[in-house]
Protein backbone atom coordinates (compact mmCIF):
# COMPACT_ATOMS: atom_id res chain seq x y z
CA UNK A 1 0.00 0.00 0.00
CA UNK A 2 1.43 3.19 -1.06
CA UNK A 3 1.66 6.01 1.65
CA UNK A 4 -0.51 8.45 1.54
CA UNK A 5 -3.80 5.42 0.88
CA UNK A 6 -6.09 6.33 3.69
CA UNK A 7 -5.99 3.85 6.61
CA UNK A 8 -9.51 3.39 7.11
CA UNK A 9 -9.16 3.86 11.05
CA UNK A 10 -11.55 6.68 11.55
CA UNK A 11 -13.73 4.50 9.52
CA UNK A 12 -14.01 1.71 11.57
CA UNK A 13 -13.83 3.81 15.17
CA UNK A 14 -17.45 4.42 13.44
CA UNK A 15 -18.49 1.56 12.70
CA UNK A 16 -17.89 0.50 16.25
CA UNK A 17 -18.80 3.21 17.91
CA UNK A 18 -22.74 2.63 15.77
CA UNK A 19 -22.48 -0.71 17.30
CA UNK A 20 -21.78 0.42 20.40
CA UNK A 21 -24.95 2.33 20.51
CA UNK A 22 -26.93 -0.34 19.87
CA UNK A 23 -25.64 -2.19 22.76
CA UNK A 24 -27.08 -2.12 26.32
CA UNK A 25 -25.67 -1.91 28.74
CA UNK A 26 -23.14 0.29 26.65
CA UNK A 27 -19.76 1.79 28.17
CA UNK A 28 -19.16 5.04 28.27
CA UNK A 29 -16.15 4.75 26.96
CA UNK A 30 -17.16 2.60 23.29
CA UNK A 31 -18.61 5.79 22.41
CA UNK A 32 -16.30 8.10 21.98
CA UNK A 33 -15.53 9.16 18.75
CA UNK A 34 -12.21 9.18 16.71
CA UNK A 35 -11.09 12.40 17.98
CA UNK A 36 -11.56 11.68 21.57
CA UNK A 37 -9.86 8.21 21.77
CA UNK A 38 -6.44 7.77 22.65
CA UNK A 39 -3.58 7.12 20.24
CA UNK A 40 -3.57 3.06 21.46
CA UNK A 41 -6.83 2.89 20.56
CA UNK A 42 -6.16 4.51 16.98
CA UNK A 43 -3.16 2.45 16.00
CA UNK A 44 -5.77 -0.57 16.67
CA UNK A 45 -8.76 0.80 13.88
CA UNK A 46 -6.08 1.66 11.89
CA UNK A 47 -4.33 -1.63 11.42
CA UNK A 48 -7.80 -3.14 11.01
CA UNK A 49 -8.85 -0.48 8.35
CA UNK A 50 -5.55 -1.16 6.76
CA UNK A 51 -6.49 -4.84 6.89
CA UNK A 52 -9.74 -4.59 5.54
CA UNK A 53 -8.64 -2.39 2.99
CA UNK A 54 -5.92 -5.11 2.07
CA UNK A 55 -7.84 -8.00 1.50
CA UNK A 56 -10.16 -6.01 -0.40
CA UNK A 57 -7.56 -4.84 -2.86
CA UNK A 58 -6.19 -8.41 -3.18
CA UNK A 59 -9.75 -9.33 -3.95
CA UNK A 60 -9.94 -6.75 -6.97
CA UNK A 61 -7.07 -7.70 -8.45
CA UNK A 62 -8.02 -11.39 -8.46
CA UNK A 63 -11.44 -10.46 -9.89
CA UNK A 64 -10.23 -8.14 -12.39
CA UNK A 65 -6.70 -9.58 -13.36
CA UNK A 66 -3.39 -7.10 -12.77
CA UNK A 67 -1.85 -6.92 -15.90
CA UNK A 68 -0.28 -4.40 -18.52
CA UNK A 69 -1.47 -4.66 -21.96
CA UNK A 70 -0.26 -2.08 -24.59
CA UNK A 71 -2.18 -1.79 -27.68
CA UNK A 72 -0.20 -0.22 -31.24
CA UNK A 73 -2.25 0.81 -33.88
CA UNK A 74 -0.69 3.02 -37.05
CA UNK A 75 -0.94 6.31 -35.26
CA UNK A 76 0.07 5.86 -31.66
CA UNK A 77 -0.04 3.79 -28.77
CA UNK A 78 -1.63 2.76 -25.79
CA UNK A 79 -0.38 1.21 -22.78
CA UNK A 80 -3.98 -0.66 -20.79
CA UNK A 81 -2.50 0.19 -17.28
CA UNK A 82 -2.89 -2.84 -14.18
CA UNK A 83 -5.70 -2.32 -12.26
CA UNK A 84 -3.20 -2.21 -9.21
CA UNK A 85 -1.29 0.49 -10.94
CA UNK A 86 -4.07 2.66 -11.58
CA UNK A 87 -5.16 2.42 -7.64
CA UNK A 88 -1.69 3.03 -6.38
CA UNK A 89 -1.43 6.59 -7.63
CA UNK A 90 1.74 5.64 -9.30
CA UNK A 91 0.94 5.48 -13.02
CA UNK A 92 2.90 8.79 -13.72
CA UNK A 93 6.21 6.48 -12.60
CA UNK A 94 4.75 3.31 -14.52
CA UNK A 95 7.72 0.89 -15.52
CA UNK A 96 5.47 -0.87 -18.12
CA UNK A 97 4.35 2.17 -20.21
CA UNK A 98 8.59 3.59 -19.83
CA UNK A 99 9.41 0.46 -21.33
CA UNK A 100 7.34 0.27 -24.16
CA UNK A 101 8.13 4.13 -24.74
CA UNK A 102 11.74 3.00 -25.52
CA UNK A 103 10.88 0.45 -27.64
CA UNK A 104 8.16 2.67 -29.65
CA UNK A 105 10.19 5.38 -29.96
CA UNK A 106 11.13 4.49 -33.18
CA UNK A 107 7.07 3.72 -34.49
CA UNK A 108 5.01 1.93 -35.61
CA UNK A 109 6.07 -1.72 -36.70
CA UNK A 110 3.19 -3.31 -39.10
CA UNK A 111 3.93 -6.65 -37.25
CA UNK A 112 3.46 -5.38 -34.18
CA UNK A 113 -0.48 -4.35 -34.83
CA UNK A 114 -2.91 -4.67 -31.73
CA UNK A 115 -3.32 -6.00 -28.39
CA UNK A 116 -0.59 -7.18 -26.38
CA UNK A 117 -0.10 -8.80 -22.72
CA UNK A 118 3.26 -7.15 -21.44
CA UNK A 119 4.30 -10.18 -19.43
CA UNK A 120 7.51 -8.99 -17.91
CA UNK A 121 10.36 -6.21 -18.02
CA UNK A 122 14.28 -7.58 -18.45
CA UNK A 123 16.74 -6.63 -16.45
CA UNK A 124 17.68 -4.68 -19.77
CA UNK A 125 14.20 -2.72 -19.37
CA UNK A 126 12.98 -4.56 -22.10
CA UNK A 127 9.37 -5.42 -22.28
CA UNK A 128 8.08 -9.38 -22.82
CA UNK A 129 5.00 -9.38 -25.17
CA UNK A 130 2.66 -11.95 -25.87
CA UNK A 131 -0.07 -11.12 -28.37
CA UNK A 132 -3.71 -11.02 -26.67
CA UNK A 133 -5.43 -9.76 -29.65
CA UNK A 134 -5.52 -7.86 -33.25
CA UNK A 135 -2.53 -8.91 -36.12
CA UNK A 136 -2.76 -11.85 -38.93
CA UNK A 137 -5.64 -14.58 -36.97
CA UNK A 138 -6.00 -15.56 -33.52
CA UNK A 139 -3.61 -16.06 -30.34
CA UNK A 140 -1.45 -19.13 -31.55
CA UNK A 141 -0.08 -20.15 -28.25
CA UNK A 142 2.56 -22.35 -30.11
CA UNK A 143 4.05 -19.16 -31.00
CA UNK A 144 4.45 -18.14 -27.80
CA UNK A 145 5.63 -14.63 -26.13
CA UNK A 146 7.58 -12.10 -28.20
CA UNK A 147 10.10 -10.37 -27.40
CA UNK A 148 10.22 -6.48 -27.90
CA UNK A 149 13.26 -6.33 -30.04
CA UNK A 150 11.66 -8.44 -32.80
CA UNK A 151 9.42 -5.72 -33.10
CA UNK A 152 11.47 -2.72 -33.39
CA UNK A 153 12.72 -2.89 -36.60
CA UNK A 154 11.66 0.16 -39.61
CA UNK A 155 9.57 2.37 -37.93
CA UNK A 156 9.88 6.50 -37.41
CA UNK A 157 8.42 9.24 -35.57
CA UNK A 158 5.96 7.06 -33.39
CA UNK A 159 4.74 8.67 -30.09
CA UNK A 160 1.87 8.33 -27.70
CA UNK A 161 -0.24 11.21 -28.19
ZN1 LIG B 1 1.17 0.96 -15.17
Amino acid sequence: MSSDAPDYGELVRETWTAWAAEQYPVKSSWLLPWAEIDEGQREVDRRIGTAVAAAERARIYAELGNDHFVIFTEDRWTVEHSVECRLSGQMPECAYHEAIADIAADGPDPEMMGRWLISEIDSAGLPSLTRASGGDGPVRPQDGPRTAGQGRAGVTGYREP
